[in-house]
């Protein structure tokens, strides 16, 4: 009987260490908890051994010279499919019947995975297409841009292919246990568990904040037309008059309260960004060193909630500024007496452009990033459900901030009735599930007053995890 958590030895080949090395980190040591030690190797297959048996895996993106450039590769047209009922494979652990593989050629006879006495040998490149995947090497260099500087969901290969709603480097990661169970059977992995991490943008923490009253009389008009929690909006003409004219009144915005019992009631606490900065006319319009932030800032740290800054428009390439917005945040924290260690950042509109973003991310002090998710759509923009370190594939260096990636935000499901949306979130919430992910959600404050659909949705979107 085998050491259930033993050490092993993964021989690296002759290139591309850095990039092999993060891999292995993630996927071997993360996310299946293995215990391994890396050394370099001839040739340009990554090595897998343990006690005279070993998995072989023969790379296709991360091959040849390191001069090759991977940043400018670009994957194949054609999308392979590895049949993981055909490999005798437990299909439950799958999104489908077939996994899509980026990159790989497969053996002489055709197969994905072939044997010879105590090797295995995967010819699906799962290292590269979930270095692909992870790193968003597409994104790098691309010209495909949105009306925001950002690379769309709809240029992505996941969303031509279809695989947008799967988190394939989680399939992958399944494709390499199987394998690995196989040829150690006994070895065990890590388990975990389902579970929703929530957050909440606050971009707009007040309904009446315009500075003109006639821009003040226009939100009343545009919050009368959406049809409202009457709860949430405790509103009425009078009221709305009153907030207007900056006489007391009950803001539709301000729900924090109700949002907290909200999540509390599923046992969750939630992240809240806060924009720190910023003048662009897309910034916000409240100061976070008001008497009324600060008091809900303490609220939220006395409740347990995570307090982030969230990058205002002009941070997603300027460590400087995102550095000062984070810096003022700790200050205000500080002088609340609470923590002020801000480790958390998410970029207003999801401005995050690969690799610069997380490097300035890290260049700011900060120890996570979730702004790695698509804005007009839901989904897995990075493949995987976990938290994970990442790579700056320009200077070719593993990060020492991690992701924590966003799959399902309110403005994802705008375009779709309430029976598809409530479907979309059912779907990625199997997905997630399936791999004992976490499923990272975003819903504005003031989204809650933009349709009366959207607490059902939420609430679909948090429930017991
Ligand atoms: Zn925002």
């Amino acid at each position: 009987m085998i050491d259930s958590t033993p050490e092993f030895e993964v021989t690296l080949g002759a290139h591309y260490l850095p990039e092999r090395e993060y891999l292995l980190n993630v996927l071997l040591g993360e996310f299946l908890g293995q215990k391994f030690r890396s050394k370099r190797g001839a040739g340009d297959d990554v090595v897998i051994s343990l006690e005279g048996r070993s998995l072989r895996l023969p790379q296709t993106l991360l091959r040849g010279g390191d001069g090759n450039g991977h940043g400018r590769r670009q994957p194949p047209r054609q999308i392979h499919g590895f049949d993981v009922a055909e490999a005798g494979f437990a299909q439950a652990a799958f999104g489908s019947r077939t996994v899509p593989i980026l990159y790989g050629d497969s053996g002489s006879d055709g197969s994905w995975i072939t044997q010879e006495e105590d090797e295995i040998t995967l010819h699906a490149d799962v290292l590269g297409s979930s270095f692909f995947l992870l790193s968003r090497l597409e994104e790098v260099g691309s010209d495909t841009r949105d009306e925001f500087g950002l690379y769309p969901a709809r240029a992505s290969l996941a969303w031509s292919h279809g695989f947008l709603g799967r988190p394939v480097v989680d399939e992958y990661v399944e494709i390499l246990w199987e394998l690995i169970e196989a040829l150690w059977p006994g070895v065990r992995r890590r388990q975990t568990q389902f579970s929703v991490w929530v957050s909440h943008d606050v971009d707009r923490p007040r309904a009446f904040d315009y500075p003109g009253i006639r821009d003040r009389l226009f939100s009343v008009r545009q919050h009368a037309r959406s049809g409202t929690l009457p709860r949430l909006y405790g509103s009425c003409a009078l009221n709305a008059i009153a907030g207007v004219l900056g006489l007391p009144h009950r803001d539709p915005f301000d729900n924090f309260d109700w949002l907290m019992d909200t999540d509390e009631g599923q046992g969750l606490r939630a992240t809240y960004y806060f924009l720190c900065g910023g003048d662009t006319s897309l910034d916000g319009r409240y100061d976070v060193g008001s008497s009324e932030i600060r008091s809900l800032l303490r609220c939220l740290v006395n409740r347990g909630h995570e307090i982030g800054v969230h990058g205002s428009y002009a941070t997603m390439e300027d460590a400087s500024m995102l550095g000062a917005e984070r810096n003022r945040l700790a200050q205000i924290l500080r002088c609340e007496g609470l923590p002020d260690h801000v480790a958390s950042v998410r970029q207003h509109y999801l401005r995050w452009r690969a690799p610069v973003t997380w490097r300035v991310a890290e260049e700011a002090g900060m120890d996570v990033d979730s702004s790695v998710g698509f804005n007009e759509v839901v989904g897995f923009r990075s493949g995987t459900s976990f938290e994970h370190p990442v790579f700056d594939v320009e200077h070719r260096r593993e990060l020492r901030l991690r992701e924590r990636p966003l799959h399902l935000m309110d403005r994802g499901l705008r375009d779709f009735d309430q029976e598809q949306a409530l479907s979309k979130i059912d779907d990625l919430r199997r997905e997630v599930a399936r791999h004992g992910g976490t499923l990272g959600v975003l819903w504005h404050n003031n989204t809650f007053t933009e349709s009366s659909q959207e607490l059902a949705r939420y609430q679909r979107a948090i429930a017991g995890a």
